[in-house]
């Protein structure tokens, strides 16, 4: 395979790649969040660190999404910590809710029975949906190659003294992540059967080598391992191709999203391991990161002084999800 074993271009280094908020950037690319306005404030300290450790550098632009109209105040709270271009969207009808075909009653008896974690909130379930096929697909992002997901109340830990977005163009990368655990099997309970059948009813769309091992054990069973979307960085093109649509679409379908509670992280990630090879992923494991719960902290990074870790509470890389990355070809 002739992109394998590649090595990776360097990465850009701050003083030959840093932006003005105006200027045309290298590289069509944005910060992307699905938010709430209850969730200003959360945001406003994630964006603050982002800026700090990064944007104000390179001025990407900011997109935030909202199932409802964002409020004036949500509006000027997350303006006024930028200089870069900041857009705010509604979501279009479609893309939030049920389709047609999915039997309500049982999405409603699913809700209230699970005992898994958000199991019974419905928002979550469209959440989960719109994550997994229809924000690249916004209005709003029609004209964006890359993508970075950012989240309410999530910590950036260390300068980041380069361009990820040029990183990812310029070494032909699909997926950049960060965190890989395994998902809790309740809310998948379908999600590896229905994509062994989608595999099998779309052999013409799965090329000869991908990652596939990465979610499916020596004896062909799901590892549930995956990409925490939380942090995500994208070339857009992968989830707008006609095999990421075709499985979104089987997916949909199947409606495990409201069934069950797949969501929009193992959802990505058998995409990933299905249709590219591992050497368009990539781990960007000097980005140190915390979403409630887990972090993830550069090793080394105490010593170089540039991120706030401490690297024993930084454990993710010792993921048994991310050290199956580092085995797998
Ligand atoms: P978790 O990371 O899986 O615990 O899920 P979160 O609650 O953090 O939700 C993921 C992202 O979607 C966050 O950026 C939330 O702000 C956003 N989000 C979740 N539910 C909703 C919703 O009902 N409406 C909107 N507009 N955003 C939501
Ligand atoms: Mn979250």
């Amino acid at each position: 395979n002739p992109v394998e074993n590649k090595p990776l271009v360097e990465k850009p280094q701050a003083s030959e790649a840093s932006y003005e908020p105006g200027a045309e950037k290298p590289v069509k690319a944005a910060m992307v969040a699905l938010v709430r306005n209850e969730d200003l404030y959360g945001l406003r300290k994630a964006m603050r660190e982002l800026e700090d450790r990064w944007n104000h550098k390179y001025n990407y632009p900011y997109i935030f999404l909202n199932d409802k109209p964002f409020t004036s105040k949500f509006k000027k709270g997350v303006q006024d910590l930028t200089k870069a271009p900041v857009q705010f969207g509604t979501l279009e009808p479609e893309s939030w809710g049920y389709p047609e075909w999915i039997d309500q009653n049982k999405a409603k008896h699913e809700r209230e029975t699970a005992t898994y974690i958000k199991g019974r909130s419905e928002s979550y379930r469209f959440m989960c949906r719109f994550q997994s096929g229809f924000v690249y697909k916004h209005p709003l992002l029609k004209d964006l190659d890359y993508y970075w997901r950012i989240e309410p109340d999530v910590h950036y830990y260390c300068d980041i003294d380069y361009d990820p977005f040029l990183f990812m163009k310029k070494n032909n990368l699909k997926y950049g992540w960060n965190i890989a655990p395994s998902e809790y099997e309740p809310t998948v309970r379908t999600l590896w059967n229905t994509t062994q059948e989608f595999m099998l009813r779309h052999q013409d769309l799965i090329p000869e080598h991908n990652m596939i091992d990465w979610v499916r054990d020596s004896h062909g069973k799901y590892t549930r391992c995956h990409f925490w979307s939380n942090f995500e960085i994208v070339d857009l093109s992968f989830y707008r191709s006609k095999e990421y649509e075709a499985y979104f679409n089987f997916l949909d379908k199947a409606g495990g999203f409201f069934y069950e509670r797949w969501g929009d992280a193992p959802v990505h990630s058998i995409a990933v391991s299905m249709f590219l090879p591992k050497s368009q992923v990539h781990y960007f494991d000097d980005i140190g990161y915390y979403h409630p719960a887990m972090s993830h902290c550069p090793k080394g990074s105490k010593e170089s002084g540039k991120c706030v870790c401490d690297p024993k509470e930084g454990w993710a890389n010792e993921f048994t999800c991310a050290k199956r990355w580092r085995q797998i070809s």
